[in-house]
């Protein structure tokens, strides 16, 4: 380094650049841009984050970094850092201006969900990103490619100064951007995590070998289908239906479906924090019981495990029903459910994980004079209450005939058969200003539930069980209660069996004690919100 401090001249900056040869001209000029986006992105988030998530310290290691790595890196190094910081900060940028939160509050669930999507959601995603979003993912490409033709070399700066510089940098790093991924890491390699895991594992049921009663058995999870706009777009659809139990006050224990759906299909209740549960799940307990079991989702197995494909990995068998997510999506369950339904040599499970009406909204319900074009712009357009409740009630009342068409193919079997409906959580639509989350309105809880008995298993239930159901139909229950209540109906006992969470056996089991439900990172009673 020169002994003397002094300003650089913008001469001199014009200087250097001209010297360059026009293959050089590019890569500085990529890297200049490179880094103006994400420092641009890292100074709105430290101004958005009002001194809460991001303090002076962060902001100085995020900008020493970028700056750092710009100047003195070899083009690889340079991407190498980069790219994590500049994809983890416009993940922030992106959920602070859609949802109002940070990646490190909500840093799991976001990485699960990644985890758990296809190409298709992750397309109607993205068409909802802001314009600044947008340009900066689409010009990154380009630009890192650009930043491979030049290494910067800085003649005057003795090499010793420039390493230990690096050494800073570097070891900066973890502490800046990079802390934000810590939740992730600690959970993905905590020790209870493996121990619970390992005690699923080794998990049996242990079911009694005789007695089973329902030889079909669905479960179908709908999507975002809250029980306030449910109801009453079903209730044209009830009368198809001898033996049907409408629970009109369930809520779910979870906001989301990668939490939601495992307390539907296992026997995890509300207060349980951890992601992975210690036991195995239905699938498991009727495969011991001697049944065939199904797994049917919208889309591909997740490639990383989750809390979610933990559980279907049991099933014996995986069905993708949609080649492709289009409005009429859950139409394509139904003659995938008769196929599986045509083959009467084996007691089966089935459980269907449903699109229902996922966001967007406007892309689950299908109208003629609404082309893709127009779903598009639609979905580009700022969320308003009225527009977002006038496509969700759309897509509900869509919704509910495809699932009365998938009842009516349960209620119609020979055999003894059931069918619960429940949707894996509700959402809010600016119940409390904001859309989705945070998921602290009623509204994201309160769910639709139903239970079907087709004739020949109405026949087969004892009244006492029967009367218990219609007693619960209007006291306020949980998903919790949704798995010894199958068990029971479908005739499958086990030692283990918690006889207080099985509705055929006694009516209110709850009796005015309040749900808990864990949202936005607290815990909360449903009662309350
Ligand atoms: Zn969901």
């Amino acid at each position: 380094m020169s002994d003397e401090f002094r300003p650089i001249k913008l001469s001199e900056i014009k200087a250097f650049f001209s010297g360059l040869s026009l293959k050089e001209k590019i890569a500085v000029s990529a890297r200049a841009i490179m880094v103006f986006i994400a420092l641009f992105a890292l100074i709105v988030m430290f101004v958005k984050a009002e001194g809460n998530a991001r303090n002076e310290t962060e902001l100085l290691i995020g900008c020493f970094t970028l700056l750092g790595s710009a100047f003195f890196f070899r083009p690889l190094f340079f991407l190498l850092l980069y790219f994590p910081v500049f994809f983890i900060l416009m993940l922030n940028v992106h959920l602070r201006r859609t949802y109002g939160l940070f990646l490190s509050d909500v840093a799991n669930q976001v990485f699960a969900v990644i985890g758990d999507t296809n190409k298709t959601e992750v397309f109607e995603y993205l068409a909802g990103a802001s314009f600044f979003e947008l340009i900066a993912l689409l010009l990154t490409a380009p630009l890192s490619v650009c930043t491979l033709f030049y290494t910067p070399k800085f003649k005057e700066i003795p090499v010793k100064w420039i390493r230990i510089f690096c050494f800073i940098i570097v070891l900066s790093y973890p502490f800046g951007n990079l802390s934000q991924l810590a939740p992730v890491v600690k959970t993905k390699f905590s020790p209870e995590q493996k121990e619970i895991l390992e005690k699923a594992a080794a998990f049996k049921f242990n079911p009694e070998k005789s007695g089973n009663k329902a030889d079909t058995v669905v479960i179908l999870i709908g999507e975002s289908h809250r029980q306030a706009e449910f109801n009453p777009a079903f209730d044209k659809y009830v009368s198809g239906f001898q033996n049907l139990y409408r629970f009109s006050d369930m809520t779910s224990l979870f906001a989301g479906t990668l939490n939601g759906v495992p307390t539907i299909l296992s026997r995890k209740k509300a207060t349980d924090r951890f992601n992975f549960f210690y036991e195995k799940s239905v699938f498991s307990l009727f495969k011991e019981a001697g049944y065939e079991t199904y797994f049917v989702h919208y889309t591909n197995t997740a490639f990383e495990q989750n809390q979610l494909s933990v559980i279907y990995k049991e099933a014996d068998h995986f069905i993708k029903y949609a080649k492709k997510i289009t409005p009429v999506t859950d139409e394509s369950i139904l003659p995938v459910l008769e196929n599986l339904l045509a083959n009467r040599k084996k007691k089966k499970l089935i459980v269907i994980k449903m699109i229902g009406i996922h966001i967007n909204f406007s892309e689950r319900y299908p109208d003629p004079g609404f082309s893709s074009f127009r779903r598009f712009w639609t979905s580009l357009k700022p969320k308003t209450k009225e527009r977002e409740m006038y496509h969700y009630n759309k897509a509900i009342s869509y919704s509910a005939g495809v699932i009365a068409d998938i009842m009516q193919k349960i209620e119609q079997r020979p055999e003894p058969s059931l069918l619960l409906f429940s949707s894996d959580h509700g959402i809010c639509i600016f119940d409390k200003g904001t859309f989705h989350i945070p998921a602290t309105c009623q509204n994201a809880f309160h769910i639709p539930a139903m239970l079907l008995l087709n004739p020949a298993l109405t026949a087969a239930t004892s009244d006492d069980a029967k009367k218990n159901l219609a007693c619960n139909q209007d006291k306020p229950l949980t998903a919790e209660y949704y798995f010894e209540t199958i068990a029971s109906l479908a005739g499958i006992s086990y030692s283990s069996a918690d006889k207080r969470y099985d509705l055929t056996r006694k009516c209110d089991p709850l009796h005015e004690k309040k749900r808990p439900v864990y949202t936005a990172g607290k815990d909360y009673f449903y009662e309350d919100l």
